[in-house]
C-alpha cells in the first residue's frame, strides 16, 4: 500500500504554496483535462467497454462529451466565478466594503463510483480545480480498466504536485480515509457513505455525498403510452440499469400497467433489434456480486418480460415484473440493474403516500398530461431532482444542481454548482480606522443615554 500520509503531506505542501489559487493554474489545469479527454477518447471508450460493455455512444454521451461540456463551461466562466460577490449593505456598514470571497477548502478527496467511472471522478475534479483546490482522486476499483487508465492519464496530463490518483479497494480507501482532508466528495452507496462521514467527523471535514436510492415513477392514465415506454426504458436500460437516477420502479393503476407492459415489449424489441443478448448496445453487470444481487430480485412477483440471464457473461435481459407488492424483495432496496418492478396503486395519492413512507429518493419521474397531478407530486413529496414526462434528463442540464436529499445525498454539483461545492464562502468586511466617533455608542460604559432613554 502506498504511503498515504506522505502523498497527502506533499499535496498539502503544494496547496500552501498558493499556486492552485491562481487563475492561471486553474485555467491551465482545466485546459489540460480537456486535452486529456480529447486525446484519450478512444482509450477511454475501450476501457469502458471492457469494464461495462458500455457502447461507444453511451461512453461519449454520458461520460466523455458530458465532462467536456462541463469543462468548457468552467473554462469560459472561471474568472467570473472567482470574483468576490458584493452583497447589499445596510446603514451600519454603509462606509465599509462587503464581499463574499470564494476560497478553496484545501486538499479535497474525491471517491468515485464504478457505474459512470469517468463522469463520477472527473466532474468533481472540475469543481475542485476551478475552486482552486488540490485533489486526491480515488476511482472505484470495480471499474478496474478505467481506474488504471485514469491513474496513467492524470499522471501524464495534470500537475501531479497538486492532483494525484490513488488506486485501491476497501483496504486502501479505509487507510486513505484516516488521513486528514479539507473536504471529501463521495459517490456511491449509503452504507459506505456512513463510513466516509464517520471518518470525516474525526476531523470535522465537510462532505458532499452523492448517493442513490429507489427513484420512483408514476404513470398517469391518458398519456401517450408508447412514448412513455420509450423514455422509461431508455432510462432503465442504459448502462444495463446501473445508473444512480435510473427509474427504479413504476406505480400506476392496474389498467395502465397492462397498457404499459405491451408498449415496453415493443420498445425493447426496437431498441435491441429483437435480441438484447447479442446487441452491442446493451451492457453487462459490473461483477459477480452485483450480478447475484440483481438476479435474486428476479424471484419477486410475476415476470412478464425478460428474466433471462447468462451468468458467465453477467448478462441480465431487460425484465419487467408486474403486480409487485411492497413486501417483495425487489422493493426492499435499489435495483441498480435492468429489472423494472411495476406496483399497481389505486391513484396518485396512494403513490405519494408510498413515496413518503420511504427514504427521500435521488430522482422522481412523473408521466402525466395533468398539471394538477404533476403539482401534487412536486408539492407533496421530496427528492433530489425530478423530470416530468421523461427520465434522467434533468441530470444532464448544467444549470440545474445535481444531488440528493437525506438518504440520497448531501450537497450538489454540476456546472457552477461544482465550483460552489468545492468553495468556502468567506465573508469579508473591510473598514477604515478613521472616524471612530461614529462607533462611540457601542463601547462601554453602557449608559441609558446611549440607548436614547
Ligand atoms: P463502489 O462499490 O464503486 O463504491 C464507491 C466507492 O467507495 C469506491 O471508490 C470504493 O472503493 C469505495 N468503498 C467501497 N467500500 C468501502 C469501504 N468499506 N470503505 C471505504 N470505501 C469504500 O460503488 P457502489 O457503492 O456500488 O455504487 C453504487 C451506488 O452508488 C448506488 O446506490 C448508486 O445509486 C450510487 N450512485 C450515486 C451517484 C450519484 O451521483 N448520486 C452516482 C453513481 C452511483
Amino acid at each position: 500500500m502506498a504511503d498515504y500520509s506522505k502523498i497527502v503531506g506533499e499535496i498539502r505542501q503544494a496547496f500552501r504554496t498558493g499556486k492552485t489559487k491562481t487563475y492561471q493554474w486553474r485555467r491551465e489545469q482545466l485546459l489540460q483535462l480537456y486535452k486529456l479527454l480529447e486525446e484519450s477518447s478512444k482509450e477511454i471508450e475501450d476501457a469502458l467497454y471492457k469494464d461495462l460493455h458500455k457502447h461507444r455512444i453511451e461512453a461519449i454521451v454520458f461520460e466523455i462529451a458530458l465532462v467536456k461540456n462541463d469543462l468548457a463551461n468552467a473554462i469560459d466562466n472561471l474568472s467570473e466565478w472567482m470574483k468576490p460577490e458584493k452583497p447589499p449593505k445596510n446603514l451600519l456598514v454603509a462606509m465599509d466594503t462587503l464581499m463574499i470571497q470564494p476560497e478553496p477548502f484545501g486538499v479535497s478527496l474525491v471517491i468515485g463510483a464504478w457505474n459512470y467511472p469517468i463522469q463520477l471522478t472527473l466532474l468533481p475534479l472540475i469543481g475542485a480545480i476551478a475552486a482552486g483546490n488540490c485533489c486526491v482522486i480515488k476511482p472505484s476499483e470495480l471499474a478496474h480498466n478505467i481506474a488504471i487508465l485514469l491513474e496513467k492519464l492524470i499522471n501524464k496530463y495534470m500537475d501531479n504536485e497538486s492532483i494525484r490518483v490513488v488506486n485501491g479497494g476497501v483496504q486502501e480507501t479505509t487507510a486513505l480515509l484516516k488521513e486528514r482532508f479539507d473536504q471529501i466528495f463521495y459517490t456511491g452507496n449509503n452504507v459506505v457513505a456512513k463510513i466516509v462521514m464517520e471518518a470525516a467527523a474525526k476531523h470535522l471535514t465537510p462532505v458532499v455525498l452523492e448517493l442513490g436510492g429507489k427513484s420512483p415513477v408514476y404513470v398517469d392514465k391518458g398519456v401517450d403510452m408508447l412514448t412513455v415506454a420509450k423514455r422509461l426504458m431508455w432510462g432503465k436500460t442504459c448502462n444495463s440499469g446501473q445508473t444512480c437516477i435510473a427509474p427504479d420502479y413504476v406505480m400506476c393503476t392496474a389498467e395502465v400497467q397492462n397498457e404499459l407492459i405491451e408498449k415496453i415489449r415493443i420498445v425493447i424489441d426496437q431498441f435491441y433489434d429483437g435480441n438484447t443478448a447479442t446487441s452491442e448496445c446493451y451492457g453487462r453487470i459490473i461483477n459477480d456480486r452485483h450480478f447475484q444481487r440483481v438476479k435474486s430480485m428476479l424471484k419477486s412477483g410475476d415476470i412478464v418480460i425478460g428474466g433471462n440471464i447468462n451468468e458467465e457473461e453477467r448478462y441480465i435481459s431487460p425484465t419487467v415484473i408486474k403486480d409487485v407488492k411492497p413486501i417483495d424483495t425487489v422493493m426492499q432496496s435499489e435495483v441498480f440493474g435492468p429489472v423494472l418492478p411495476i406496483m399497481p396503486v389505486m391513484n396518485e395519492d396512494q403513490a405519494i403516500d408510498y413515496i413518503n413512507d420511504g427514504e427521500k429518493p435521488l430522482a422522481m419521474y412523473i408521466f402525466s398530461n395533468n398539471n394538477k397531478i404533476v403539482d401534487k407530486f412536486l408539492q407533496q413529496t421530496s427528492s433530489g431532482g425530478v423530470t416530468v414526462n421523461d427520465t434522467v434528463i434533468h441530470a444532464g442540464v448544467m444549470t440545474l444542481p445535481f444531488g440528493g436529499v437525506g438518504h440520497s445525498g448531501t450537497g450538489s454539483y454540476h456546472g457552477k454548482y461544482s465550483f460552489d461545492a468545492f468553495s468556502h464562502k468567506r465573508s469579508v468586511l473591510k473598514r477604515s480606522l478613521a472616524m471612530d466617533f461614529i462607533n462611540a455608542v457601542r463601547y462601554p460604559p453602557y449608559t441609558d443615554r446611549k440607548l436614547g432613554v
